[in-house]
């Protein structure tokens, strides 16, 4: 099976050793793979293509990640970064601009847990609207797992496509744990894609299984896609790759789960 990870993390280095030491006080193991590392980790395991997903956790750095992310791509053509702004940026609005003008990024990512903005923040509308009319990807961690702040919740979430009802969107971890109020969303954003991204693993920090509605689930099997958080997971990457067959979707819609829906989402093909 061809894989297509939806969820990946790179950071530059310095960035992702703050990361796992935060991590791992919360008794959150990781992998400690910097970028080498990480693209011969996924490319070991048939990954044939990635997002590649990183956040600005604090105003003035998110230009300098963005052209971090940019250069991955110019070494690895299957890596497909997602950059991110953040509200408070003095160079807020010609970063967006940057960001939608690159070869090289092809979505954005936010963080809200981290980043502690309102998507619902007017500033971000220019965004919302650009990337609506040009179907360039949002990812949006939005469910309050595994931590609620004030910025979190599928409450935001619904506002947010109430007023952009065509963005092309993409919820982690199935919108853990709020999980059926995300599913039913799909009805009514048809842009709107959720990623199986530490669902159903096997992982003794918390209970990670998937209890939804299974006929829903299949309904949208061309809109769930596979994501692994690799390398800030606490398994092997084949766990992330097995959790997909634990939700009950059948056969032959795992080619989609696994590759075609998130080159859908990335704009590499075109949604059926
Ligand atoms: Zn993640």
């Amino acid at each position: 099976m061809k894989i297509f990870d939806l969820h990946t993390h790179l950071f530059p280095a310095r960035m992702f050793l703050a990361i796992w030491e935060y991590f791992e006080t919360r008794n959150w193991s990781v992998h400690r793979e910097q970028v080498d590392e990480v693209t011969a980790t996924l490319q070991r395991h048939g990954v044939q293509g990635a997002v590649a997903l990183s956040y600005a956790h604090k105003a003035g750095v998110a230009h300098s990640l963005n052209t971090f992310m940019a250069e991955l791509r110019a070494r690895h053509d299957w890596l497909y970064p997602f950059a991110s702004v953040h509200v408070e940026d003095a160079d807020f609005n010609e970063e967006i601009d940057r960001v939608l003008g690159s070869e090289h990024l092809f979505g954005f990512k936010f963080q809200p847990l981290v980043q502690r903005f309102d998507i619902n923040d007017r500033r971000l509308d220019p965004l919302y609207e650009q990337c609506q009319e040009r179907q360039f990807p949002v990812l949006i961690h939005i469910g309050s797992g595994p931590v609620a702040n004030r910025f979190v919740g599928p409450d935001h979430f619904r506002r947010l496509m109430d007023r952009f009802p065509a963005l092309r969107v993409c919820v982690p971890h199935m919108g853990v744990p709020e999980c059926s109020d995300f599913l039913v969303m799909l009805d009514d954003y048809p842009e709107m894609f959720l990623d199986t991204t530490m669902v159903n693993t096997h992982c003794e920090l918390f209970d990670t299984a998937w209890r939804g509605d299974v006929e829903a689930l299949k309904r949208h099997s061309k809109r769930i896609c596979f994501g692994s958080d690799w390398p800030n997971v606490p398994y092997p990457y084949q766990e992330a790759v097995d959790s997909v067959l634990r939700f009950g979707f059948e056969e032959a819609d795992l080619e989609d789960i696994y590759w075609n829906n998130a080159r859908r989402f990335v704009g590499l093909a075109d949604l059926a």
